[in-house]
Formats: structure tokens, sequence, C-alpha cells
């Protein structure tokens, strides 16, 4: 049963707008805009408590029908209207809207309450045979799809075979006999897949309701959800709504804006407006859209109200609004606003120009961005000069560029991502079905559609660059060939798509590195006067620290010293690990150290005055050591060529005596460190000779030395005296270089105390400590069993990307706070892939972590994050 306190409907004029939990964004909104005044078609919200009474139990809550039938008669009251009756019949729309939005994912039903005998009431009531029959013909198509699931294909086919019978380009140039001949034809063919729709309009309203409510869960939604961590229990709520028609003769239309550009954030009213249409054809991008500016051409008393209106919904929903609109012979109506999606740089200007139009205050703006986003601005971008034409043009629908070979389908856009294909996913137009296939790819090429078609919103949703309308692309979907002119663009061909222009080039083009706008400086300056938690970045080479550096971090979390050994030298170390005599294994160190020193100091150099966490060798020895088949296949070789197969005998053998079935479970980090002790001897010398080398040259070097895998408090006992001894010996004693370890095994958590008695800081390997906690391969993580249990619910978030709090967290919380009841000095960070993540930065900050180190082009990202944590716990204290 549902709470009886709850309301399961709630008229549009009734309803407090704040209650969005309840009503839905979309149902909220409505709300709130006839609060404001706005001519908004009357209707009413069921509740998201309905739909989730609905999920939960197949049924709707009781009396619940009676209160749908109470509000039709309201209506029809309201309005002198009939539902299923004339002179003037009362249609409505029926559409989803859950609490986030999640914009084309769930149904949506127009034009309900027509039928066989009705559309000829309809017909003499709008004067217009055409309209009556166009809105019937589309009623069944949509009630065919959505209510009944049937395939849309027949139906596609029998529009494209009138429209081809007829010589009309599109379907407003169907004569109202053409469209009654479709209509028989679209009767027909849902007989023939055994189906059947109710003539009774209060039965057709009862079934698409439940029909809106089972939308939450079809495939294309569930996916978006995980996209975007929307949680699977909200429910959506439905709206049903009087129709007002976009599609009454030439004098109305529909259209959709923005009340500033989505895609740049500049205050410019932007839009799409399509004559003689209803709002589906917009958003499907099935025609080729106007702009605001023809609106206002055509129609400019309805052009400056619409102005009006989208400047009364920004200055009070003090956000930029997306706008649906229809006008109705002249007659201006708005359907829906919510906040508009935007791209990341849109965000950040809207944010910060906000503050300076006295709308938002600066903590505001703060928290307008998500951080996550940011991450497109590191997005790389076409060059502004090029050498080479495009190939075809169409509208700049989400910036940026993106690059990749083309595929036609979406599943096979999964495929090819899947094998580490960057691809770029081209259609005539994109459905809410192809949402996987465009999360999958690096960018998106429609050739129909305007700036607010669907693959146009999506993409800048998901932050991908896309063009849309290209309209001397030609797709053929059947062959999966793209024609522009005489040119074929065949599946697996490379282009480069600029999202920002919307031209498309034939082959991958250079890109050029993004630089962060003052916009962006603004913001994360305003992010770092509030955030309470320090923010590094993970790098192993002067360049990333540079750019780690340019980004803001405040010095390095951890330097894999394993990433300097890739390369050419992975046979130097191969050589000290399998050498068998010391002599050997001296020389190979020899010729490691010097380069080492070289790591070091530059690394020291790129983040002078900062400090810099240097972490000793941790290499899973299956990455590092020769491959035993390999080998094999060499000696096999030799063999054939009568050499001498010996010294490969040798080392095979060797490699042999260091195979491992668990080799992440196996001799790594310390303990590595203690079986071959020379390698972090000369690793501690190099460190601390790149140090003296830097104050030698007027430099402030900050090293720190942090020891990997610990599990006992013994390990990292010895390795700090080994540690100390070295500096000794160098006989710089005067030098301060804190030894830290990671905690990165259960072990070491739940020992935390006895650990930080030796420890100066401890940071959270928390790729590891994942790991090991879940006991989960973190290498064969993405591939294996978790995506299903992300996909089946059974784990609510990939715990490798964001902490998992009850588990991994609760580790975490108990070393932090032991550790510090141990040694109140004791430093603490976190340098797993977490450091980056919002969710976990929150999360780090929340048990009193000093910091957080980032993959450099999350630096950002996490100076963001970690002052919207900050505000987030202040307002729940306060
Ligand atoms: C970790 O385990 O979280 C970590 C940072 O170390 P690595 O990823 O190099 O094992
Ligand atoms: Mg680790």
């Amino acid at each position: 049963m549902s709470d009886p306190a709850v309301p399961v409907l709630v008229d549009f004029d009734q309803a407090d707008p704040s209650d969005r939990e309840l009503l839905g964004g979309k149902g909220a909104g409505l709300a709130h805009m006839i609060s404001m005044g706005l001519d908004v078609p009357p209707g009413f919200t069921v509740t998201t408590e309905a739909c989730r009474h609905f999920l939960r139990t197949g049924e709707v809550p009781n009396g619940m029908w009676d209160e749908v039938d109470a509000a039709i008669s309201r209506l029809e009251a309201k309005l002198e209207r009939t539902f299923g009756g004339g002179p003037a019949p009362l249609l409505v729309s029926v559409r989803s809207g859950a609490v986030q939005s999640m914009p084309g994912m769930m149904d949506t039903v127009l034009n309900l309450g027509i039928n066989a005998d009705l559309v000829e009431t309809v017909a003499s009531w709008a004067d217009d045979d055409h309209f009556a029959y166009d809105a019937y013909r589309r009623f069944i198509q949509m009630y065919s799809n959505v209510v009944l699931q049937l395939k849309m294909a027949p139906f596609e086919r029998a529009l494209s075979r009138a429209r081809q019978e007829a010589g009309a380009k599109d379907d407003t140039e169907l004569s109202a006999d053409d469209l009654r001949r479709l209509v028989s034809e679209y009767d027909g063919i849902v007989r023939g897949q055994g189906a059947k729709i109710p003539e009774d309009p209060r039965v057709q309203l009862r079934q698409a309701i439940t029909a809106v409510f089972r939308s939450w869960n079809t495939e294309r939604a569930k996916t978006y959800r995980r996209i975007n961590h929307i949680p699977d229990d909200l429910g959506t709520a439905a709206n049903v709504q009087t129709m007002v028609f976009g599609d009454l003769g030439p004098t109305s239309g529909t259209g959709v804006c923005f009340t500033r550009d989505p895609s740049t954030g500049e205050k410019t009213p932007f839009g799409d407006y399509l004559p003689q249409a209803q709002g589906e054809d917009v958003v499907a991008g099935i025609r080729n859209t106007l702009t605001l500016d023809d609106l206002a051409d055509r129609h400019p008393a309805v052009h400056a109200q619409l102005l009006e209106t989208m400047e009364r919904l920004e200055k009070a929903t003090r956000d930029m609004a997306d706008i649906e609109f229809t006008i109705e012979r002249q007659k201006l109506w708005i359907l829906q606003t919510r906040a508009g999606k935007r791209t990341a740089a849109a965000a950040v200007r809207i944010a910060t120009d906000m503050v300076d139009e006295g709308l938002i205050s600066s903590e505001e703006a703060v928290l307008r961005v998500d951080p996550a986003q940011l991450e497109q601005l590191e997005r790389p971008r076409l060059a502004d000069k090029l050498d080479v034409d495009a190939v075809v043009t169409g509208i700049g629908a989400s910036p940026g560029a993106a690059q990749g070979i083309v595929t036609y389908d979406a599943d096979r856009a999964v495929a090819l991502a899947a094998e580490g294909k960057d691809v770029i996913l081209v259609s005539p137009e994109t459905t809410p079905d192809d949402i996987h296939g465009m999360h999958a790819a690096r960018g998106i090429l429609t050739s129909q559609g305007g700036k607010t078609s669907h693959a146009a919103v999506v993409a800048r949703g998901m932050g991908k660059p896309a063009v849309t309308g290209a309209a001397g692309l030609v797709v053929d979907e059947e062959t999966s060939t793209g024609h522009v002119g005489d040119l074929v663009i065949r599946e697996g061909d490379p282009i480069t798509i600029d999202g920002t222009s919307g031209s498309v080039y034939l082959g991958l083009l250079d890109l050029i590195e993004p630089q962060p706008t003052p916009e962006l400086e603004r913001l994360l300056a305003w992010a770092d006067e509030i955030r309470q938690i320090g923010v590094r970045a993970n790098a192993d080479t002067s360049e990333d620290a540079a750019k780690a550096r340019a980004a803001g971090a405040e010095g390095i979390g951890l330097a894999r010293t394993e990433h300097m050994f890739m390369g050419e030298r992975l046979d130097i170390v191969q050589r000290v690990i399998l050498a068998d005599d010391d002599r050997e294994r001296r020389r190979a160190l020899r010729d490691l150290s010097n380069s080492q020193v070289e790591d070091f100091e530059a690394l020291l150099e790129a983040m002078d005055g900062l400090p810099v966490v240097v972490r000793l060798l941790d290499p899973p020895l299956h990455e590092f050591l020769p491959d035993r088949f390999e080998l094999q296949a060499q000696m096999v070789d030799l063999a054939r060529r009568g050499k001498s197969i010996e010294a490969l005998q040798q080392m095979a053998s060797r490699v042999a005596a260091y195979e491992e079935d668990n080799p992440m479970l196996g001799l790594r980090g310390v303990r590595l460190g203690l079986v071959v002790s020379e390698l972090y001897e000369m690793q501690t010398k190099a460190a601390v000779n790149a140090v003296i080398r830097r104050l030698e040259a007027g430099g402030d070097p900050h090293l720190e030395i942090m020891i990997p895998l610990v599990s006992t408090v013994e390990e990292l006992r010895r390795m700090r005296d080994m540690i100390r001894r070295v500096i000794e010996e160098t006989g710089r004693s005067d030098l301060h270089i804190p030894v830290g370890t990671m905690i990165e095994l259960p072990r070491a958590a739940l020992t935390a105390g006895a650990i930080a008695g030796v420890a100066e800081f401890f940071s959270f390997g928390t790729n590891d400590l994942t790991q090991m906690t879940y006991g989960l391969s973190r290498d064969d993580a993405e591939g294996s069993f978790l995506g299903r249990y992300l996909e089946e619910g059974i784990l609510t978030s990939d715990p490798f990307q964001t902490i998992d709090v009850d588990g991994v967290g609760r580790l975490i919380r108990l070393a932090a706070r032991e550790g510090r009841e141990a040694n109140p000095q004791l430093q603490l960070g976190v340098c797993g892939e977490h450091g980056g993540d919002p969710d976990s930065i929150a999360f780090c900050r929340e048990v009193g972590l000093d910091y957080v180190s980032a993959s450099p082009p999350r630096v950002h990202v996490a100076r963001l994050a970690a002052a919207q944590a900050e505000i987030r716990r202040i307002q729940r204290a306060g």
C-alpha cells in the first residue's frame, strides 16, 4: 500500500512547485510556471509515489483511477471541452517526468483521447481535416509504440511510402486524403500484429499512464541511470496535460529554446523552431529546424513574448532554462521547463556570469558545476587554422573535437570500443535506443536534427563532441555507408569531427591541448578558498608534474617509480632481478641509478617548493619479467637456426623461479624491496642525491619516500632504518625526508596504530585496498562479472571508481583514526584512482584526510569536488 498521506494525483495549479520529489522535475516545473502566471496548458501530475507503488506491486494505488477520472472531469469543466466527445473534444498528452531529468529516455503519448469516431469531430472543431487525420495517425503510432509495444518499422515504411506516392518532402505536404488512407493502413498494421487500440479514451489514458510508469524500467532508461548515477528506485511521475497544437496550420509551430547558449554559455537566447509540427518532431531531429530569428521574422509578437518569458523564467529559477513551447494559431503556450543540460564550458561560464549579474553567490556558482564534467575541458580541440577542407559541415551541437573510425550502428560502436578502438557514431538521427552506442563513441555525427535534437542534447549531457544536421551527408543505414556527393564514407573509415564549428574531416587531424579559460580559473579560485582538503597529483614524469602544477596541484601524492622503468629500461630492471651473481646485479643497478637521479631531480624541479612523494618500486612481477612463452618461442627459433639456447634456457629457469599463480598477491612492493634489497637502496640513494643536487642548484625540494604494499610494521621499520642509514651515509643527516607507507592491504589498515608508530604519513592506495578487500582482481574487474553486478543492481556503483564506503571506507576510517591516535603528526592522503572521484573526495574529507592525489586531468575535478564537499558538509551540519 502507498502511504495514504502522500497524494497520488495533483492538479498543476494546486501543486507545490518545491515538491520535486513527489511531482518529478516536469511536474514541478509546470506547477512553478502556472504559479508565475504563464500560459501553460492545464493538467495534472500522477505522482512518483503512485509510480513507485506500481513498480513495487504491479498495481496502481487503490482509488487512483477514480482520481484520474475526477481530474479529467475538472479539466472538462474548466475548458468546456469533452474527453471522448464533441463538439470541442479534449485531447491530452501523457508524459513521463522523473525527479532528475532523463531527456528522451522514457515515454510520451500525444493526442490521446482521439479515436475512429472522434477524428471527424476533431476535424470540424479545428476546421482542418489534415490536422485531425495527422493527429490521429500520430496517436496510433505513438500508442502502438509506447503502450502496445508493437514493431515500429511497418509504420515507418507505410509513412515513407505515403510520402513517396504523394511526392511529399515531409508529412506537412501530405493531403488529408493521404492521411486518411495512412490511418486505415496503420489500423491494419496494428491488427496485423494482433493488437488493438482501445476506443474508450479513459481506457487509453489508464494504459498510457501505466506504460509511462513501466518505461522507467526500459533498458535505455536503466542505461542512462547507470551512466548518470541516478538511483533505480525513484520512479517517474506521469503528467497529463491538455494538448495544444503546433501543427494546426501554418500559423502554428513548436520549438525548444534555452535562455543561454548551452554549448558556450554565452548569454544569448538559443533555440530551434519548426513551423506546423508537434514537439516530438524537433527532438527527434527528423526535420531540419529554423532558428529563433526565423521565428522573429514570422511571428514577431510571439517571438517577443517568448523572449520575455525566457527572461522571467531565468530570473525566477536563477538558472539557465530549457523551455519547450508551442504556438497554436499565433498563441504562445509553454509546455515544459527545466534546468538546461549544458557542456562543461557553458556550465562554468554561466555560473561565473550569474555571479557577476548578481543572480547567485560565488558559493552557489561552485555548486552549479558538476566536477566530473570538468574533465571535458581537458579535451583536445582542433587548431584554429587547418590546411584541409571539411568534407561536410553541419551544426556544432556539442563542442570539442573527436576522432575515430566511423560506425553506423550503436551496437557495433559498443563492440568496437570494447576492442579499444575510438569510434564516431554516425546516423541520420539518434534515438533513445542508441544511448549505449553514444556512450561508447568518442563523438556523434548525424545528418539530420538541430541544436536541440536528441543527439545534440544527449551528447552535451555526456560531454561528447557532436555535429548534427550535416545535411550534405546522406546515410544509407542498410548498406552502412554515408555519401557526400560522390564521396563514400564506409564503416571503419577514420574521421575527425569538430563539435564546435560543425565541420567534419576525413582522416585523423592533429589536435591541440586546451588551456583553462579565465572563467574556469575564477571558479577554481573560489573553490580553493572554500576547500579544506589538499589536492596533489599522481605524476611520474616532469611533463605530467608540470601539467599538474599548472592545473593547481599542490604537490605530487604518488610518483610510481615502476613507470620510470618501462620501455628500454625494462631490460635493466630484469637484469637486476634475475642476476645470477652480485657483480652482474651491481652493474645493472649502477645503470639504473644514474637515470633515477635524473628522474627524481626533474620531478623535484617541476614541483619545486611542493611535496613530492616518491614511491619505491612496486612491480607486479608478471608485468616486469620476460614472458616465459615468448622465451620458449625465441628458443625454438634459435634452435631451428642451429644457435645456442643456453643463455635463454638459464633465463627461462630463473623466470620460472619467480613465476607466481597470483602475482598481485605475490612478490610485490616492499616484499621485493626486502628480498632484492639493493633495489630499494639504489632508489633511496638516487632520491637523496637528487635532493642534494636540487639544493645545490638553489632549489627547494620536498621529497617524501613511500613504501608500497606494507602489511606489517616490521616491514616498514626495516625500510625506514635503511632509508635513515642511506641519508646518513651521504653525510647529510640534516636532511629531513619523511618516510611513510601506502595503506593498501587490509592488514595494514587493521594494524594502522602500530604502523603509525613508524610512519610519518599514510597514503591510502585505494586501488589495491579495494582489490584486496573485495578479493576481486582489479585487472580483471572491468570485463568480469562486475558489469553484470552493476546492471542487476547487486552493486550500485563500481568500487574501483567510487570508494565503497561501507567496506573499504570502514577500513580507511579505522586506519585514519587509529593512526592519528598513535601519531598525532601523521599526514593522511589518498592516491588510488578514487582521489579524482567527486563522491570519494567527499568521503576523504569526512574522515579527515589531509589531501587527495588525482591524475593530472582530474586535478581541476578534485579542486572543485573538494569545495563542494566542504559546502555540503557545512550545510548538513548547520
Ligand atoms: C593503489 O593501490 O591504490 C595505488 C595507488 O597503487 P597502484 O595503483 O600503483 O597499485
Ligand atoms: Mg597499489
